[in-house]
């Protein structure tokens, strides 16, 4: 399975249709072929990406290691939804 926002193939199964992709840090179903990608945090708590740009932009300040740009862009995008 490749990951729908880096297209890696650095991903695994974690449940029935699910799978984490490990560059990304993120998690994404693929239901009916449609992917839909989530951001699970520390506490466990899963935030829905609205789209693939999204995504990659809160991987990108992930890696970047800029917690704080991390932070805001994820707050920006829980807001929005
Ligand atoms: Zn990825």
């Amino acid at each position: 399975m490749h990951c729908p926002v880096c297209s890696s193939i650095n991903t695994g199964k974690v449940g029935n249709d699910t799978y984490y992709c490990s560059n990304c840090l993120l998690e994404f179903d693929f239901l009916g072929g449609q992917y839909q990608i989530y951001y699970i945090d520390d506490e466990g708590v899963s935030f829905v990406l609205k789209d693939k740009g999204e995504a990659k932009m809160l991987s990108e300040s992930f890696h970047e290691g800029n917690e704080l740009l991390f932070r805001e862009r994820l707050e920006e995008l829980i807001s929005k939804s």
